[in-house]
């Protein structure tokens, strides 16, 4: 288990950093608190010759107002400072939610959102030592031509296994792209492709380099539930998010409801707005919409647990959620 031998550059500008992706191409892989690429690295999941330290540039990091209202979050925002943002608490209850169950303080500490945004898809056939995976032979995403969790697809199940993307993709939340053509900016859905090994929409000369919360979503109510085997530090096997805007007389004026670690990508539940806006609370009407959720979330045996119970846990998440937000406000 120790770390391939690369070369780490340390670019102190987004300018620098991107060139470095550029004339690398491929031998270049990007890190900042080290959370997912060190233990990566050393399982031999990839052996890059450059790795591109991007933690000193400082426009990076912080929470500001932006433009609009919205909130600009700073890739090297780490877990903790989203955290303990009391503006993040006040106005975006969800992130705060979801970035309180990743890993454990430690990590939280050295773990940015980029990075969380970034995270490799996990598998149990994937997520092993080199020796491990050599004596079964490899699989599709790495060294093999076979998918041991579908065998005879082509196509890679790995699951996506972080926790602010579905709170954020509540909020409504945009991602800045920077690279050599200049900066782009997508809504977070777009960024996630629902395949294990090409996750992200994201060029080998790219970074995510800012996440925006427009103002139009602050103050939703919203909480998120994650299931994973070690409480206190641990990957989700099975995760919701939900934000509510509830009018005063309880009907409900904006809903979101997204799930992840139970497909390749972190998705938005499609029926929930449309279910859920113009109706007060009834609980027929929130398990309509966590049958919706287990309809949206495809779990196959990528992890420890069994696609039937992550299944049911996004169910019930889905209505404790919904429940709490409608009910209690945030929880
Ligand atoms: Fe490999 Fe299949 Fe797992 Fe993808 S889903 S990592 S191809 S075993």
């Amino acid at each position: 288990m120790t770390m391939p031998a690369s070369r780490v550059a340390r670019p102190s500008t987004i300018e620098e950093a991107v060139r470095l992706l550029a004339d690398n191409g491929p031998e270049a892989v990007i890190i900042a608190g080290g959370t997912d690429v060190v233990p990566n690295l050393q399982m031999k999941l990839f052996a890059p010759r450059v790795l591109v330290d991007i933690k000193p540039i400082r426009v990076l990091q912080g929470i500001t107002i932006a433009a609009a209202g919205a909130l600009r979050l700073g890739a090297l925002t780490t877990l903790t400072e989203i955290v303990g943002s009391p503006l993040l608490q006040a106005s975006y209850p969800v992130l705060v939610s979801a970035a309180a169950t990743i890993a454990g303080p430690l990590q939280r500490n050295m773990g940015t959102l980029g990075g969380n945004l970034c995270l490799e898809t996990r598998c149990l056939w994937y997520n092993q030592s080199h020796f491990w995976r050599k004596a079964l032979g490899g699989c599709l995403k790495k060294d093999g031509d076979v998918c041991h969790v579908a065998p005879g697809g082509k196509r890679c199940w790995a699951a996506w296994s972080g926790d602010s993307a579905p709170a954020l993709l509540t909020l409504d939340a945009e991602v800045e792209i920077t690279g050599p053509r200049g900066r782009r900016r997508l809504p977070l859905a777009q960024f996630y492709l629902n395949d294990g090994m090409n996750r992200i929409a994201l060029g080998r000369d790219e970074l995510v380099t800012s996440v925006y919360l427009p103002a139009r979503t602050a103050g939703r109510r919203g909480i998120y539930h994650k299931l994973r085997i070690r409480d206190s530090i641990d990957y989700p096997l099975a995760g919701v998010a939900v934000t509510l805007e509830v009018d005063r007389s309880g009907v409900c004026r904006e809903a979101r409801v997204a799930i992840t670690a139970v497909n390749p990508a972190p998705l938005l539940v499609k029926e929930a707005s449309e279910w859920l806006v113009g109706q007060r609370y009834s609980a027929e009407l929130v398990d309509r919409v966590a049958h919706a959720a287990i309809r949206t979330g495809k779990p196959l045996t990528t992890s420890a647990s069994t696609p039937v119970y992550r299944r049911e846990m996004v169910r019930l998440f889905a209505r404790r959620a919904l429940e709490e937000a409608w009910k209690n406000g945030n929880a």
